[in-house]
C-alpha cells in the first residue's frame, strides 16, 4: 500500500523504536521524567523560547495556547482555512469560550493590513481581538507558508495592539527546510508555538508547546485538567527527540516528491486545478462529472489510498513512508487511470 492520506500514519523506524526503548522514563506529572524534560528543553533552545510542555496532540498545544492567551469574550483572529477553526471541534469556543473573527486570506495566510481591519474597537457589545493563529504551513491551504519578512509586520502589529500571537507549527519543519530560515528567527516573532512531532517528523505521538516560563506554567495547569498530564510519557518523547535528530533535512524529500506530484497532476485530463504546491501537500480539484471519490476508488484498486478533501477535491500528503520510488509508482498509475 502506498498510503497519501496523511503524514500522521508514518510508523516508528527500527531505528526510532531502539532509542525509546532506551529512554530514561519517570512520571512526567511530577516533572521528574528526565527524557520529557530533555525534549521540551531541547525544542525550546531551538525557538529560544523559555520553556516547552510535552503533550498527548497538536489540538491539545493549541488549545491550551489559546486558553492560556485569552479570557471568555475575547475573541481569536485567523484565517478561515485554519486548523483551529476548521478541525478543532469548536474547542476555542468550548475550552476557552470565546468568539472567532475569521479573515479571508489567500490560501490560508493572512496580511498585516488584512489583520489590522479585522481588530475590533473596544466597546461593551464587541468581543476583545485577543489572539492571532497563524499556520505555518497552512495545510487547507496546500502546504503554503509564510517567510519571515511575511509574519514581521503582522507579529510587530500584535505587538502594538496587544494581542498574542501564537503560531500552529504542526508542519513548520516542511517550511523550514525550504526558507531556510532559522527556528531561532521563527522563535522571536511569537508569544507561542506549537509543534507537531507525529507528523512529517515521524513520531508516533505528541506535540510541544513552548512559551515563556509565566505561559508554560499556566499551560501545565490547563494540560491537567484537559486530561493530557502523562506519566513514563519519555518513551514517547524520546521519539520525538530522534526525530528531531534525524528526520528533520529529510523533509525536504517529502517537498520534492509532493511538487513532482502536482506537475504530474496538473497534466492529467481529470484533474482542473492544483493548488500551488509549496511543501509536502497537494491538493487539487476535479473537473466536472469526477467526483473524489471516484479517483479514491480507482487508486485504491491499485493499492494507493487518499482521502477526500472535498466532494470534487482530493488530498495527496508525502512523508517518510512513501519513497521516491512509491511516488514514481503512483506517477505511473495516475497517467493509467481510466477517468475522463
Ligand atoms: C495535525 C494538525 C494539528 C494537530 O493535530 P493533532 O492530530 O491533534 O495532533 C494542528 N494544526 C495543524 C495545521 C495540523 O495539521
Amino acid at each position: 500500500m502506498i498510503n497519501l492520506i496523511s503524514d500522521t500514519v508514518t510508523k516508528p523506524t527500527a531505528e526510532m523504536l531502539a532509542y525509546m526503548l532506551e529512554a530514561v522514563v519517570g512520571d512526567d506529572v511530577f516533572q521528574d521524567d528526565p527524557s520529557v524534560i530533555r525534549l521540551e528543553s531541547k525544542l525550546a533552545t531551538m525557538f529560544k523560547k523559555e520553556a516547552g510542555l510535552f503533550c498527548p496532540s497538536g489540538t491539545m498545544t493549541n488549545q491550551i495556547a489559546i486558553k492560556v492567551h485569552t479570557q471568555p469574550l475575547d475573541e481569536m483572529i485567523c484565517d478561515h482555512y485554519s486548523h483551529v477553526y476548521q478541525y478543532e471541534t469548536a474547542g476555542y469556543s468550548f475550552n476557552s469560550g470565546i468568539g472567532i473573527n475569521l479573515i479571508h486570506g489567500t490560501n490560508g495566510k493572512i496580511t498585516a493590513p488584512q489583520l489590522e481591519q479585522a481588530i475590533k474597537p473596544v466597546h461593551d457589545w464587541l468581543p476583545i481581538s485577543k489572539i492571532v493563529v497563524l499556520e505555518n504551513s497552512c495545510n487547507k491551504g496546500g502546504g503554503s507558508y509564510y517567510t519571515l519578512d511575511e509574519i514581521e509586520p503582522i507579529s510587530e502589529l500584535c505587538k502594538n495592539k496587544n494581542l498574542r500571537l501564537h503560531l500552529d507549527g504542526a508542519r513548520l519543519f516542511n517550511v523550514l527546510v525550504e526558507t531556510e530560515e532559522t527556528t531561532e528567527e521563527i522563535g522571536n516573532l511569537f508569544d507561542s508555538i506549537s509543534i507537531c512531532l507525529s507528523k512529517g517528523l515521524g513520531a508516533p505521538v505528541g506535540s510541544v508547546l513552548l512559551g515563556s516560563k509565566e505561559f508554560i506554567t499556566q499551560a501545565r495547569r490547563f494540560r491537567k485538567v484537559m486530561g493530557g498530564g502523562m506519566r513514563q510519557a519519555g518513551y514517547l518523547a524520546a521519539a520525538g527527540t530522534y526525530a528531531l535528530d534525524h528526520h528533520i533535512s529529510r523533509l525536504k524529500e517529502d517537498n520534492l516528491n509532493a511538487a513532482k506530484l502536482g506537475s504530474v497532476l496538473s497534466q492529467m485530463p481529470f484533474v482542473d486545478s492544483v493548488r500551488p504546491v509549496k511543501t509536502n501537500i497537494v491538493i487539487f480539484d476535479l473537473v466536472d462529472g469526477i467526483t473524489a471519490q471516484n479517483l479514491i476508488d480507482e487508486l485504491k484498486k491499485v493499492n494507493i489510498l487518499a482521502a477526500p478533501f472535498g466532494p470534487s477535491t482530493v488530498r495527496f500528503v508525502t512523508h517518510m513512508d512513501v519513497t521516491t520510488e512509491m511516488i514514481n509508482q503512483v506517477i505511473k498509475e495516475l497517467r493509467n487511470i481510466p477517468l475522463a
